[in-house]
């Protein structure tokens, strides 16, 4: 059995003075008071969730131990077991909210539910008895611009704010070093840091809880995981990615409908997903309106029989039209390197839409044959969007537990929902490397199913 150990206030600060949580109890209405005559009032009503509860991860029976690797702890038994640590209030906590000064920033690009999260944090900060909440302005950035001033946080200024994309705070990418985050952290007085962010941003919140341990400062470092992509190791889904899903089918239904109603139509939709095509093959699925799906995890040919045009071209003489969702990062070997970072250092990355429309185009005309291509990119359309009704649920467990986390003593920790329960992972392991679509896996070969596609290699 492997467990996840979550780095703790009492490893640095092993006198750490245990509170009582008033957490729960606050929140129970007794029966008894409402109905005179009502039922005995049960203390654990809202409950607290004890430290050494565990969620399971996984479970794996490998055929041998040596299939199994470095995977399998012990030699005589082929069996994987791994158990997370299971999220919630607990009963000890490690700040008295009056000493806290909490401070929330939203590091990145931008992804429905970011509003949500903040939101939630607000106000189970509140319900906790913390005064002190501040919004820290356009991501990491915000710690070191002079001319960014803290943005005081209440349930008043926060009570609306799911109502619309974005996030309150502004996001940015790039920004200072930690060492001068870690000393704003300090100059600023905060002990409480929510970090809303993807990989990038974990990197960054895994080392400024590094750099408060270094100087010993008691400061809780709390991460929400953002990604659109939902390329994060380890968690069912993480929020936004289920409202992306269904607004790229607004953009298949545009593009099947622009194709459809032309001779020879032809639609390409470009979608997220630089290193996972999990959105692009999630909503091949859903539309049912796709007939060439192209994900990075995926290699595949234009040229050839069986490749990429040719397909096309059977479309149009047995459809009459067709349309291509391809991920961001698919395809990307087609295309010239430039070498381009952005302001956090991600590789900048050439536009597979716009390469796949030329291509299209040149093919038919060099057949003599028309095509009409249109392709759209709703990118900055479906990061704009609110979340919806999955995603609520989804960002509101994961704020209140971002601050219960904090709390309990966690740092250096991040929230997600693994198995259906919701858990803290240690953020070294979910930002290891990205989660990615198997190629073999039943899903791919069930959105092949979908599609019609053949293997384009
Ligand atoms: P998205 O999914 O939108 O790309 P992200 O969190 O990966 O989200 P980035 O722009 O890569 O977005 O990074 C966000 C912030 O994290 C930036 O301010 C960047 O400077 C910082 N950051 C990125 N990588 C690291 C790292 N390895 N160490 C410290 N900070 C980092
Ligand atoms: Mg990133």
């Amino acid at each position: 059995e492997a467990r996840f150990n979550i780095p703790h206030i009492t490893d640095v600060f092993p006198d750490a003075v245990e509170y009582p949580s008033t957490f729960c109890l606050k929140m129970r209405t007794p029966v008894s008071e409402e109905f005179a005559e009502g039922y005995p009032s049960d203390e654990k009503w809202h409950g607290y969730i004890n430290n050494n509860d565990r969620v399971l991860l996984k479970v794996i029976n490998y055929s041998s131990p040596t299939s199994a690797g470095a995977e399998c702890i012990d030699p005589n038994c082929s069996w994987v077991e791994q158990w997370v640590h299971r999220a919630g209030p607990r009963e000890k906590i490690y700040f008295k909210p009056e000493e806290v000064k909490a401070a929330i920033v939203t590091c990145g690009g931008l992804c429905p539910g970011l509003n949500d999260v903040i939101r939630h944090i607000v106000i189970t900060l509140e319900i906790y008895g913390v005064k002190k909440i501040v919004g820290i302005p356009f991501g990491y950035r915000g710690f070191s611009e002079k001319d960014l001033a803290e943005m005081p946080l209440s349930r008043k200024v926060v009570q609306n704010i799911h109502l619309s994309g974005g996030s309150l705070l502004g996001v940015s990418r790039g920004g200072p070093k930690v060492s001068d985050i870690v000393d704003s952290i300090q100059e600023r007085g905060i002990n409480m840091l929510f970090v809303l962010g993807g990989n990038g941003t974990h990197a960054g919140a895994n080392a400024i809880h590094d750099e408060c341990r270094k100087r010993r400062m008691k400061v809780a470092v709390v991460g929400v995981p953002k990604t659109i992509d939902n390329d994060i190791m380890l968690m069912d889904k993480t929020f936004g990615f289920d409202t992306a899903v269904e607004e790229a089918q607004r953009a298949i239904n545009s593009a099947y409908i622009e194709a459809h109603s032309a001779y020879h139509g032809i639609g390409i939709v470009k979608l997220m997903g630089r290193s996972s095509g999990f959105i692009a093959m999630q909503a091949s699925l859903a539309s049912g309106q796709i007939d060439i799906c192209l994900i990075p995890e995926v290699p595949f040919n234009l040229h050839g029989p069986h490749r990429v045009l040719r397909h096309l071209k059977y479309l149009l003489e047995t459809k009459g039209s067709a349309v291509v969702c391809a991920a961001e990062g698919a395809g990307q070997d087609f295309l010239e390197k430039t070498n381009a970072k952005d302001a956090s250092g991600n590789a900048v990355l050439g536009d597979i839409g716009v390469y796949l429309q030329q291509e299209i185009k040149k093919y038919f005309k060099e057949m003599g044959e028309t095509s009409d291509v249109k392709y759209i990119d709703p990118t900055y359309m479906i990061r704009a969007c609110r979340a919806n009704a999955s995603d609520g649920i989804l960002c509101t467990v994961l704020g209140q537990n971002a601050v219960h986390g904090a709390f309990a003593g966690y740092s250096g920790i991040t929230v997600g929902i693994c198995n259906t329960h919701y858990v803290y992972f240690p953020i070294p392991e979910v930002i290891s490397k990205p989660r990615v679509v198997d190629p073999n896996s039943r899903m791919w070969h069930r959105c092949l199913t979908s599609t019609g596609q053949p293997d384009f290699l």
